[in-house]
C-alpha cells in the first residue's frame, strides 16, 4: 500500500488516476466536501474532509466548500461558522464556499425545464399519501391520480406553489420516472416541497426547497464537480443523481461512495448530538467529552492526529466499526512528539522529608521533552514537604507493587532517592501523609553506589504548588455501540454517568502561566490541556487522554 495525501491507496484514487489518464475531465480532479449547516462537525466529517481536500491536494485540483443548506427550519449561521472554522483547523484549503441555497434560482428553471419537457409534475398528494403509494421493495408503487397533468397546469400550479398560494406540504413537484422501479428512489421522487420558513441565507424569498437529491447533483454540475465523494447511503441514490443531470442535458460529475466511519462507544450523527446539546445532557457542542471537531479541539486533540488517524482509515465499499483506541493512538503518538513535560499530582498525598533541611529549597533541572531535545530544560523546586500520588503509596503493597512503601526505597524523578518510614493516619484510619528519609547522594535521581530502585514516581513541591481543576473524562458512552438499547429505550439511557471527574490537582508553578490550549504531558499520567474556562487566577485542564496505564493493566489482570 502506498500513503498519500488521502490515505493509503484505494479504490478512489484507482478511480481518478484512470480518468486521469483517459483525460475523461480534462485533467481536472475537483471534489467538494458538502456539509448541511444544521449542526458542528464531527469526527467522521474529518474523514470526508481528509479524503475529499487529500484527492484534490494530491492531484493537484480543487476541493471546493459546499454548504448543502436545503432545509431551513435546521440550518443556521452559528453552524456555517463553526464548520468553516473546523475544516481550517483541520488543514482543509478550499478553493471557494459555495451555498446550494445560491442556486435556488437555477433549480427552479431547472425544474420548470423537466416540467416543460413532460419529466415533472405536481401532485396535490399529501407526504404520507406519496410515501405510501410508493410501494416496497416486493410490490410496485401506485401513480399518482395528479401524474397525468398537462404541461400548462403543471406550470401554472408550480408557480403558484412558488408564489405561495398553497400551505405547508399541500402540493409537492415529483419527477416523472418509473412507480414500478427495482429501485424505490425512482418511484416518482419529489423534487420540490412547500415549506414556509425563513431560510438563514435566502430569508423569506422562498416557500419552496428542493429536495437534497435535486440539489446536490445539480449543486455538482454547476460547481464542475469531477468526482462527488459521498458515504454509502447514497449508493442507491446514484441513479437518481445521474437521471437528473442526464434529463436536464448539463455536465454530468460522478457520484463514488466510501463507508461511514463508525466509532465505539461514540455517536456521530449531528440529529443525536444535538440532542444532547438540547437536553442539556453535555456543556454544549464543544463539550470535550463530544465527537465533535471543536470538542476535540477543546479537550486537546491536535489536527495533525486526527488527519493522521482520518488518512490512515483508508475507504471501503462495507461500513464496519472503527476502535476508539485507535483515534487515541493517533492522539498519544502526536502529542507524544510535541507535548511539554510537566509533573502535576492529581490526588495529592502529603510527603514528609524529615531529614531534608527545613527551609531548603532547591531547584531541580528537568528535562521538557524527551523526544525533541531542542526543547530543552526548566528547574521545578524541591522541598521538605511534597505531594505525591495516592496511589503511589500503600501501606500493604499488593505483590508486584513496587512504588512507594513502609521500608521500600523509590527515585523521586529529577530529584533524590526517598525511604518511606512511617505514616500518619486520620480519624478514619485512612493515610494522610507518609514520612520518609532521603539520601542526599541521589540528588538528580542516581545513586553514585549503583544502588538501584525499582520505580520513578513525580512529585510537587507542597509549598509552590498551583491548585488547578482538572477534568477527567471517560468515554460519553457505555455501550461499544451507544444504539443498542433496552426495549422502549433511547440511546441517551446509554450515557456513562461517570464521563467527567473533577478533581483538584496540584501542579508544579511553571504551569502558571499556562495559555488556554496549550498542551502537555503530565508525566506519568497523560497528555493535559488547559481550557478555555482557564485563568491565571484559576487553571483549568482537561485531561486529553490517558497514557497506556501497565499497572493497571497488571492489576485488573490479577483481580
Ligand atoms: P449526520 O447524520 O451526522 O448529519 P450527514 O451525512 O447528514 O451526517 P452531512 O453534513 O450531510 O452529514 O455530511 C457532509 C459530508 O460528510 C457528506 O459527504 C457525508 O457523507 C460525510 N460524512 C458524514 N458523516 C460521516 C461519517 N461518519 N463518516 C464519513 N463521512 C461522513
Ligand atoms: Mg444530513
Amino acid at each position: 500500500m502506498s500513503t498519500t495525501d488521502s490515505g493509503p491507496s484505494n479504490f478512489i484514487h484507482d478511480i481518478i488516476v484512470k480518468d486521469l489518464e483517459t483525460n475523461k475531465y480534462g485533467g481536472r480532479v475537483h471534489t467538494r466536501f458538502p456539509p448541511e449547516p444544521n449542526g458542528y462537525l464531527h469526527v467522521g466529517h474529518a474523514k470526508s474532509i481528509a479524503i475529499n481536500f487529500g484527492f484534490a491536494k494530491e492531484f493537484g485540483g480543487k476541493c471546493n466548500l459546499r454548504f448543502d443548506d436545503t432545509n431551513p427550519t435546521k440550518e443556521e449561521t452559528e453552524y456555517v461558522d463553526s464548520i468553516m472554522e473546523d475544516v481550517r483547523w483541520l488543514g482543509g484549503e478550499w478553493a471557494g464556499v459555495y451555498y446550494a441555497s445560491d442556486y435556488f434560482d437555477q433549480l427552479y428553471q431547472w425544474a420548470v425545464q423537466l416540467i416543460k419537457s413532460g419529466k415533472a409534475y405536481v401532485c396535490d398528494l399529501s407526504p404520507d399519501e406519496v410515501r405510501q403509494q410508493r410501494g416496497t421493495l416486493t410490490e410496485p408503487g401506485k401513480e399518482s391520480p395528479y401524474r397525468n397533468r398537462t404541461v400548462e397546469e403543471n406550470l401554472d400550479l408550480f408557480e403558484r406553489m412558488r408564489a405561495g398560494e398553497f400551505p405547508d406540504a399541500a402540493r409537492s413537484l415529483r419527477a416523472k420516472i418509473d412507480m414500478a422501479s427495482a429501485n424505490l428512489n425512482l418511484r416518482d421522487p419529489i423534487m420540490y416541497r412547500i415549506l414556509h420558513a425563513e431560510h438563514h441565507r435566502t430569508g423569506d424569498k422562498w416557500c419552496i426547497y428542493p429536495m437534497y437529491d435535486f440539489a446536490h447533483g445539480e449543486s455538482d454540475s454547476i460547481e464542475g464537480i469531477t468526482h462527488s465523494i459521498c458515504t454509502l447511503e447514497f449508493e442507491d441514490h446514484r441513479p437518481l443523481y445521474d437521471w437528473y443531470v442526464e434529463q436536464l442535458g448539463i455536465y454530468h460529475p460522478q457520484q463514488i461512495e466510501f463507508d461511514r466511519l463508525n466509532l465505539t462507544y461514540t455517536l456521530l450523527s449531528k440529529r443525536k448530538l444535538l440532542q444532547l446539546v438540547q437536553q442539556g445532557l453535555v456543556a454544549g457542542w464543544d463539550d470535550p467529552r463530544m465527537p465533535t471537531i471543536s470538542g476535540m479541539r477543546r479537550r486537546g486533540y491536535t489536527p495533525e492526529a486526527l488527519q493522521n488517524f482520518a488518512r490512515g482509515l483508508g475507504v471501503s465499499k462495507t461500513n464496519g466499526t472503527t476502535e476508539l483506541s485507535l483515534l487515541e493512538y493517533h492522539v498519544r503518538e502526536d502529542l507524544n512528539k510535541h507535548a511539554m513535560r510537566v509533573m502535576a499530582v492529581l490526588r495529592p498525598l502529603r510527603v514528609v522529608i524529615d531529614n531534608y533541611p527545613e527551609g531548603l529549597v532547591e531547584q531541580m533541572e528537568a528535562v521538557n521533552n524527551p523526544e525533541d531535545p531542542s526543547a530543552g530544560t526548566r528547574t521545578v523546586p524541591f522541598s521538605k514537604v511534597l505531594y505525591i500520588e495516592d496511589d503511589d503509596f500503600r501501606e500493604a503493597p499488593p505483590p508486584k507493587y513496587f512504588r512507594l512503601s513502609p521500608g521500600k526505597e523509590v527515585r523521586l524523578r529529577y530529584g533524590y532517592f526517598i525511604t518511606a518510614t512511617s505514616v500518619v493516619k486520620d480519624a478514619q484510619g485512612n493515610v494522610v501523609e507518609v514520612h520518609c528519609t532521603y539520601d542526599p547522594a541521589t540528588r538528580g535521581g542516581d545513586s553514585p553506589d549503583g544502588r538501584k530502585v525499582k520505580s520513578t514516581i513525580h512529585w510537587v513541591s507542597a509549598e509552590h504548588a498551583i491548585d488547578a481543576e482538572v477534568r477527567v473524562y471517560d468515554t460519553l458512552f457505555t455501550r461499544e455501540n451507544p444504539n443498542e438499547v433496552e426495549e422502549g429505550q433511547e440511546f441517551t439511557s446509554n450515557l456513562n454517568p461517570k464521563s467527567l471527574e473533577v478533581l483538584t490537582g496540584k501542579l508544579e508553578p511553571s504551569l502558571a502561566n499556562a495559555m488556554p490550549g496549550s498542551r502537555y504531558q503530565f508525566e506519568r499520567l497523560g497528555y493535559f490541556c488547559a481550557d478555555k474556562d482557564s485563568v491565571p487566577e484559576k487553571l483549568v485542564f482537561n485531561r486529553t487522554v490517558a497514557l497506556r496505564d501497565t499497572w493497571g493493566k497488571i492489576e485488573k489482570k490479577s483481580k
